[in-house]
């Protein structure tokens, strides 16, 4: 036997008794009459000690042991005289009477602290001693807790589980596929999944009914800030729904989810409409642990002479709370420079300062009086001590830029509480995006989603400008600004489908030979049906308050999506690139 408790287990009622316990050296303290250890294992740390006095031999061997030694000890629980209240086990220790060295270890490259002095690069090349350090361990046993209780949640409403392939042909879902050579079937390859969209579609063809797994998805994509080319769904399709049985459904898990594992009662989710969400925060995923909502000017601001907002398509404005009085020439000079950074693009930033003591102040008060920048101010409900920010031109580039103006504003007035949870839905996405470069349509979800009831006679026999206003029962959910998941009510129709495919700017043959099982299969009674994916990693993240997805998975890849512990991906050798049937077609 190794241990009869583990290292965060004993507390004071132990007092007396005899216990073997193993685990990690995290420190080791020589206080010349007695040596201190701190033994730690997952569940927590415990302080050995050893005597001098009582076994010179044994304190000695103490002394010797390194950081991250594997030890196994028997001993004696006694209550401490310094206790710890910040330790589970701090008003106990060990005197210890046998140690046996299980393993040795090097000195670890870092130390594994939560506040360690390791660098993300040093701590990736050894992740599983970072994966030692409780920081990162309390987030992969958390993540293991949040997809227990899914499966107990979904298990209860009578979800069925079921694993799809992985070894795939592609499936749309707006990223590039990472493919893999098959070596039976020399110059073919399959794909790995973007998600298991279509494989869950046909599942509810089978009559599953109430599908989810917990699945990884592959895109290929160009990386950005904490992106994984591997990441976790929890993907489920459920039949003869609405979109309000969904919704409803997936909004009672996270509520449950949020109240089991954090004790936290959620509020009902509102709902908002795509269009509300652009025109009010300049964003398909709002922010909403502050207001600070976007207002439309151009009634209040245009034909007063100053040329800049008359010839504006929209002039759109925000009231900073306190700004009047924090905000000096200077900071403001700041802030529009932030608003004219390429990543954000606009041309310049209006301002109107409402002081404490009822002076107006603003960069276009030679074309406005005050009364006329009062009725703004009225209109924003602001009072004194706040400024408005200003924003004009072209009004979807604009919104936008008003909706990361005013997220940042929410971070620097500190209203974006990571402790806080602001769920919502949007709904009502537009069905495709016209994209000029290429002049064609995007799915604006993906492939398979279902315009809205009342628009698929116009779908199927609208003109062109028809298509653009297109509504679709899609719908994201929302945590905080960032976006959790997304789903739709599915086309479950094939002359639908194939019209859809058709404005995608797919031939018949190109629609028939990547989708043809799937739109066979609704020849076969497919029932209606539509479903969801949460994004897995993220939503973990969101829960513990964190921003990276990559501190909730075990082995994450770096930015370059390179695994730099086993180095991968890696070159593979000319023989089997040969059973691959791949090396002609690389010298070629
Ligand atoms: N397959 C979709 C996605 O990965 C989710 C869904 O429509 O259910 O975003």
């Amino acid at each position: 036997m190794y241990r009869s408790q583990n290292c965060g287990e004993l507390r004071i009622d132990h007092v007396g008794q005899e216990v073997k316990l193993s685990g990690w050296v995290a420190s080791n303290r020589d206080l010349g009459g007695m040596t201190f250890i701190d033994l730690r294992d997952r569940y927590g740390i415990t302080q050995l000690v050893f005597n001098m006095d009582t076994d010179a031999g044994l304190c000695g061997e103490a002394r010797k042991l390194g950081r991250e030694y594997v030890i196994q000890i028997d001993g004696v629980v006694r209550e401490r005289s310094s206790k710890n209240p910040q330790r589970a086990t701090g008003e106990i220790e060990i005197e210890v009477t046998g140690l046996q060295v299980l393993n040795a270890s090097k000195i670890p490259p870092f130390l594994i602290e939560n506040d360690t002095d390791g660098g993300e690069e040093l701590r990736m090349k050894y992740r599983y001693l970072d994966l030692r350090r409780d920081a990162v361990q309390s987030n992969i046993i958390f993540r293991s807790q949040v997809a227990q209780a899914i499966r107990k949640n979904l298990s209860a409403v009578d979800f069925v589980e079921v694993e799809t392939p992985f070894l795939i042909k592609s499936t749309p879902e707006g990223a590039r596929d990472f493919v893999v050579p098959s070596r039976l079937n020399s110059g073919q390859f399959y794909a790995l999944p973007q998600s298991p969209q279509t494989f869950k579609q046909l599942l509810m063809v089978s009559g599953f009914d109430k599908y989810f797994q917990i699945v990884k998805c592959f895109r290929d994509e160009d990386l950005r800030a904490d992106r994984q080319p591997e990441f976790t769904q929890l993907d489920c399709e459920m039949s003869f729904v609405t979109q309000d049985q969904v919704l409803d459904t997936f909004e009672t898990l996270v509520r449950n989810i949020f109240r089991e594992i954090l004790d936290i009662e959620l509020p009902s989710f509102p709902r908002m409409q795509y269009d509300d969400a652009m025109k009010y925060y300049g964003i398909d995923k709002p922010d909403l642990r502050f207001d600070m909502k976007i207002h439309h000017i151009n009634d209040l601001a245009q034909g007063h002479g100053f040329a800049v907002f008359d010839n504006a398509e929209s002039v759109v404005g925000i009231c900073a709370k306190g700004c009047a009085v924090n905000y000096s020439n200077k900071d403001i000079k700041k802030l529009t420079e932030w608003v004219q950074r390429p990543q954000i693009g606009a041309k310049g930033l209006v301002y109107v300062k409402y002081g404490a003591d009822g002076s107006i102040k603003s960069s276009v008060g030679k074309f406005y009086d005050d009364d006329q920048l009062k009725t703004w101010g009225e209109h924003f409900g602001a009072e004194a001590g706040d400024m408005l920010l200003i924003l004009c031109g072209e009004e979807e580039s604009t919104l936008k830029q008003m909706g990361q103006l005013r997220l940042e504003m929410g971070d620097r007035l500190e209203l974006r509480d990571p402790s806080e949870f602001k769920p919502l839905w949007v709904l009502d996405f537009p069905l495709l995006e016209w994209d000029e470069e290429s002049s064609r349509f995007h799915a604006m979800h993906h492939p398979f989603t279902s315009p809205k009831k009342a628009d698929q006679e116009r779908m199927l026999n609208g003109d062109h400008e028809t298509m653009k206003a297109l509504r679709a029962d899609a719908y994201d959910m929302v945590i905080n600004g960032v976006e959790i998941g997304g789903g739709s009510i599915r086309i479950h129709d094939r002359e639908l489908q194939a019209k859809n495919f058709e404005l995608l700017g797919f031939t018949p043959e190109e629609a028939e030979d990547q989708f043809g099982f799937l739109m066979g299969a609704f020849e076969y009674g497919a029932p209606p049906h539509g479903g969801i994916a949460l994004g897995f990693d993220r939503l973990c993240a969101i829960m513990r308050g964190q921003n990276s997805i990559r501190d909730f998975i075990a082995f994450p890849k770096n930015n370059q999506g390179r695994d730099v512990m086993i180095d991968a991906p890696s070159p593979v050798d000319g023989e089997q690139l040969d059973e691959l049937s791949l090396s002609l077609n690389l010298k070629a």
